[in-house]
């Protein structure tokens, strides 16, 4: 499939990866909008929320964001978890993904 978040879950393009298990894989947004930017997708392919039928996928997703946001120190100063689904969000890349932000306060940022 020519869908580069596929490539990178399968090596095939670089990035880098900051999490990975069964099921999800998370990667550092390569144009960061915050001290962290962490894209956060699910390993099976899911063009955008609009096409996701298994909803446990996000409970997977949440999980992780919320290890990551541990990890990286933000979970006491605040985050943002944020999803753009279709043509008038802005979406760019067709395999949904999360956007985890954080670092720095966020108010006033445009996504995107
Ligand atoms: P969206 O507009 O919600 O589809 O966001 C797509 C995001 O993917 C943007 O923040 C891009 O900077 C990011 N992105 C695109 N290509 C790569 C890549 N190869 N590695 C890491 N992040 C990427
Ligand atoms: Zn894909």
């Amino acid at each position: 499939m020519d869908c580069i978040f596929c490539k990178i879950i399968s090596r095939q393009i670089p990035a880098s990866i900051i999490y990975e298990d069964d099921k999800v894989l998370a990667f550092n947004d390569i144009s960061p909008k915050a001290p962290v930017h962490v894209l956060v997708i699910p390993k099976t392919h899911v063009d955008t929320v609009d096409e996701l039928a298994d909803m446990s996928v996000v409970a997977d997703l949440f999980l992780v964001m919320k290890k990551i946001a541990a990890e990286q120190g933000i979970d006491k100063s605040g985050y943002r978890i944020v999803v753009n689904q279709g043509h008038d969000a802005g979406q760019a890349v067709p395999h949904l993904h999360f956007h985890l932000l954080g670092g720095r306060s966020l108010l006033g940022l445009s996504i995107f």
